[in-house]
């Protein structure tokens, strides 16, 4: 636990949900992170996945008694700055159903508590911060790789930029079109990163999902490239201390030397001097699996409740 939550009263009983785009992972827990029920469910249409939601905590509060604050790290994009006159909504997106949905309003008319509301991967990222793979840095990129990509950056122990968020996954990327000749699936862009190696664009160009394809699969040279491109972009955008990795597609550890291996060949020796020891400290994996936007998710709880108290 980081000196900066040991002030808060770290017992409180907090809601924590992980909204995203393929399921919605809830949690009741303490401010520390610790986690004492937990269920998980399909993102389906919107009434139906917040009613199962509010379900879980009403089901919750009866066996553990009231949350004192809920934190939600909610897929992208959304309005997250609480002076904008959208706060608290889903923006507009390509998911069916889901646009413009006020996620806050509609859990504030059930719940008698702060809420906070964040970007899912910032969520995971304060996690990652607070209980995994960060917690010895303070200047750091989390990175998932599932159905979409997305990155949260911190600073000098803090979100850059909390009061929007950055969308890393759609950052444009070289695309030799002699060496792969797939358009990229991303609704707005084609070939950005993301409609080039996220789990969808896996998905559509090689007919399988990641899961079902064998650690020989060309698939994994390629995306090994890109992904090492998006580390040489991260490292002299932001200079961290580590770059961390998660997410659905991330679950194939066989990626990793793959992307340290054309990371060191794509920064040419320009830049921070990398051996083969510092490479594998540099470009890591989650250390939280599943549970990094969770738990960031009760963090989120805990600072929203602290806040309420001032
Ligand atoms: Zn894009």
């Amino acid at each position: 636990m980081r000196s900066d939550t040991n002030q808060y009263s770290e017992n409180i009983l907090a809601g924590g949900l992980e909204a995203g785009g393929t399921r919605f992972n809830c949690v009741m827990g303490r401010g520390n992170g610790d986690i004492i029920a937990r269920q998980t469910f399909p993102t389906t249409g919107p009434q139906e996945t917040l009613a199962r939601v509010a379900n879980f905590f009403e089901q919750g509060i009866s066996v553990h008694g009231p949350i004192q604050a809920l934190g939600i790290a909610h897929f992208g994009p959304i309005e997250i700055n609480r002076d904008a006159k959208n706060y608290g909504k889903i923006l507009a997106t390509t998911k069916a159903g889901w646009s413009h949905i006020d996620i806050v309003g509609y859990f504030s008319g059930i719940f008698d508590c702060p809420i906070a509301f964040q970007s899912d991967v910032n969520g995971a990222a304060i996690g990652e911060y607070h209980f995994g793979a960060a917690k010895d840095c303070d200047n750091f990129v989390y990175i998932t790789v599932g159905t979409g990509i997305g990155g949260g950056v911190y600073v000098n122990g803090a979100l850059l930029n909390d009061l929007g968020h950055p969308e890393i996954g759609h950052m444009l990327v070289p695309h030799d079109l002699a060496q792969d000749r797939f358009k990229g699936s991303c609704p707005y862009h084609g070939d950005c990163l993301e409609g080039l190696a996220s789990g969808s664009a896996i998905k559509v160009r090689w007919g399988r999902p990641a899961e079902e394809l064998e650690p020989d699969h060309p698939a994994w040279e390629l995306e090994a490239q890109y992904l090492a491109i998006l580390c040489v972009n991260l490292t002299y955008c932001y200079a961290p201390e580590k770059i961390i990795m998660g997410g659905g597609v991330m679950h194939q550890k066989h990626l990793f030397p793959l992307i340290r291996q054309y990371f060191m060949s794509k920064m040419q020796g320009y830049g921070p001097p990398f051996n083969a020891t510092t490479i594998e400290k540099y470009i890591v994996p989650t250390r939280l699996e599943g549970d990094a936007a969770t738990k960031g998710a009760l963090i989120l709880a805990h600072q929203a409740h602290v806040m309420s108290l001032k």
